[in-house]
């Protein structure tokens, strides 16, 4: 396949100023409008898929990339006029949008098409029911008066959900601690930190900063402090705009003829009905509930002897403290301390070597093209024959108004163009601490399993071959999105590769095989409770979004569940689920983070047998599940790959209950 080669101008976007985003804007619009109308133009008899199904697909060629651009510097940008540009343009976009798809004349072009039963076979045949889909989603096929009232409420949506995602965006906050009260900590995490003018030490509530303090400080109260703060996280207003939410999703699933959110959501994915999922996560709750019963049991004890008091109370602030305790004592796993094995350079290199090795790739650094901010790089990605088939943006540490997770973002997806192959462009954004003027970035092995995650993502995103864009990368079914990723986690947690990833960054002598062993074996510490907390969110995601009547009680919905899994009080006044962003992309959804590791372990175990840096079974893997995209249906392309009818059975192993008979 040939691809089309890009240069600078291509990536003039990442320096765009408010004006610019504008322009794009008016111009993806002003395209679509262009296509569509020549579509409409066609007269029945002339209808072909080329000329209707195909060319109304291609019709994003312009604004998707564009709009993606926009959506992209709204997470990153450092210039705050950029931000406000693009979150106005955004929020302009998500109403002007729906008003020029709801086209009676366009979904009558559609419906002349689909009479005509062109024999479409694979991405052809699924791009016309996707099609179709998008129309019946739309309420074309209901009352004139129902699809009015239904394009109202997927316009309330869209500017709700903006507005809830960019509140928590935005929320900023710290405690501030003596030198005391960092006491558990270790040097280098202290002076990465700030100070106020007092000389106390901020902890913010950024990743680098908040998630060791949790785990590690030895202060309760100021562990309390922050994760009370933590909780407070996108304010009382996304509370509101929850609610309304909530609503609005249920009047949109009625309309269309479902009982609920979360079978409107499952229909058209692999889990295919809500009755699935509840009983997925029920069953799962009752078989992992006792072994997160132990494991809490341990850390309780753990808190009654370290404090001294007999009747200690293990409490939510508590959770991570005295997991990452036991997990210190009992495994001998330091992660704080493992850090220096893991410089981020070190573990790129290694990184970049297995995916290369394992998908006949190379990875090539490019430091001419412009990019948002100073520590951001661009890489582009060859194939066997020198051809750039694809680029990646890694925007690794934390900054003032950034997006606060880690995430892959699509930026450009592939297509198949009459000029050649379309190279797609994908951005990792995370939040790993920042090197300071002595010590360069060095990752906890829980964030070097996040960067293998997210990486795997941007394999996904990168390495497809799927025709059209709409099917390419990780456009797939979101309960099967996380399956790529969550796979390559189990890298990290293998002596090779594990091997090729780190070396001390002073004195570059390997991780000791003690230390290596040790953190392999801790794979499985409390798995029980930190599959238990899955479930908690999965449950939580699964009951708001199902309540028959009201406004549910996300809150109280969210302290029932910790207290009856974890057995823990949340703390007063909480207002977690304001803060949990993966309401808005996962909206009844998050089920599927638990749901694709079932993909995620069956598919390991053909590397497992086969060699982890095995390039034929990598090269199978490529062909079958990371070029696909949902250009074929998500379980043929595990059968594909697998040879086999999936399975639970590895996913039971993983998670502690290999006594279980698997289906
Ligand atoms: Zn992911």
């Amino acid at each position: 396949m040939q691809y089309i080669p890009y240069n600078k101008e291509q990536f003039a976007w990442t320096q765009w100023g408010p004006k610019e985003i504008r322009k794009a804007y008016e111009n993806s619009i002003a395209h679509k409008e262009k296509v569509y109308a020549a579509i409409k133009l066609v007269p029945d008899f002339d209808r072909t898929f080329q000329n209707t199904i195909a060319a109304l697909e291609r019709a994003s060629y312009v604004e998707s990339p564009q709009m993606h651009y926009v959506e992209l510097l709204l997470e990153v940008s450092p210039r705050s006029d950029v931000r406000k540009a693009a979150k106005e343009t955004l929020d302009e976009y998500s109403q002007k949008i729906v008003d020029i798809e709801y086209d009676e004349d366009l979904y009558h072009a559609v419906l002349a098409c689909a009479r005509k039963n062109e024999p479409l076979e694979g991405a052809d045949k699924k791009l016309l029911e996707d099609a179709l889909r998008a129309y019946r989603r739309m309420g074309f096929g209901l009352s004139t008066e129902d699809r009015e009232e239904l394009k109202d409420i997927i316009k309330q949506i869209s500017k709700l959900s903006l507005e809830f995602s960019k509140n928590i965006n935005d929320w900023q906050g710290y405690i501030l601690v003596t030198r005391e009260e960092l006491e558990g900590l270790p040097e280098s995490y202290i002076t990465g930190l700030q100070k106020d003018n007092t000389g106390k030490y901020k902890i913010t509530l950024q990743y680098p900063d908040s998630v060791p303090f949790i785990k590690n400080a030895e202060s309760e109260q100021k562990r309390k402090e922050l994760q009370t703060k933590l909780l407070q996280k996108g304010g009382a207003v996304n509370l509101d705009i929850l609610g309304s939410l909530l609503r609005l999703r249920r009047m949109q699933a009625r309309l269309l003829g479902y009982k609920n959110h979360v079978a409107y959501q499952a229909k058209p994915r692999t889990a295919k009905t809500a009755e699935h999922i509840e009983a997925f996560l029920t069953d799962l709750a009752k078989n992992v509930s006792p072994l997160a019963a132990r494991d809490i049991t341990v850390m309780c004890d753990l808190k009654r002897t370290s404090t001294g008091n007999p009747d200690a109370v293990l409490e939510y602030h508590d959770l991570s403290y005295y997991l990452n305790e036991s997990e210190k004592q009992t495994c001998n796993v330091d992660h704080e301390k493992l850090r220096v094995y893991f410089p981020l350079e070190k573990v790129l290199d290694g990184m970049f070597a297995i995916y290369a090795k394992l998908f006949s790739v190379s990875f090539q650094k490019i430091t001419d093209y412009p990019v948002w901010h100073d520590g951001v790089e661009l890489y582009a990605i060859k194939n066997t024959e020198g051809e750039i088939i694809a680029y990646f943006f890694l925007d690794l540490y934390p900054r003032e108004n950034k997006y606060g997770h880690a995430m892959a973002f699509p930026i450009v997806q592939g297509r198949l163009l009459e000029e050649g192959y379309l190279p797609p462009v994908s951005a990792m954004v995370a939040n790993f601490p920042k090197p300071t003027s002595d010590t360069p970035t060095l990752l906890s092995h829980p964030e070097l399993t996040t960067l293998f995650h997210e990486f795997g993502h941007i394999m996904h995103g990168t390495l497809t071959q799927a025709p059209y864009a709409s099917q390419s990368g990780t456009s797939v079914a979101r309960d099967f999105v996380e399956a790529p990723s969550q796979m390559f986690e189990h890298w990290m947690w293998d002596t090779e590769s594990l091997r090729l990833v780190s070396e001390h960054y002073k004195t570059k002598e390997p991780l000791p095989d003690s230390d290596l062993k040790n953190l392999i074996k801790a794979k499985k510490h409390m798995i029980g409770y930190q599959t238990m907390r899955q479930i908690i969110f999965a449950t939580f995601d699964y009951q708001i979004h199902t309540e028959e009547e009201g406004t549910p009680d996300a809150i109280s919905t969210y302290n029932t569940l910790v207290k009856t899994y974890l057995r823990v009080q949340t703390p007063e006044g909480n207002l977690f689920p304001a803060g949990f962003g993966h309401l808005i992309g996962y909206s009844g959804g998050y089920y599927g983070y638990l749901w694709s590791e079932v993909y995620a372990c069956d598919m390991f175990t053909r590397f497992a047998a086969e060699g982890l840096l095995n390039p034929e079974t990598g090269g199978s893997y490529r062909l079958w599940i990371l070029e696909k995209g949902s250009s074929m249906d998500e379980l043929e392309e595990v059968r594909g790959f697998l040879g086999r009818e999936p399975s639970n059975r590895a996913f039971l192993q993983e998670i502690g209950l290999d006594t279980i008979k698997p289906e």
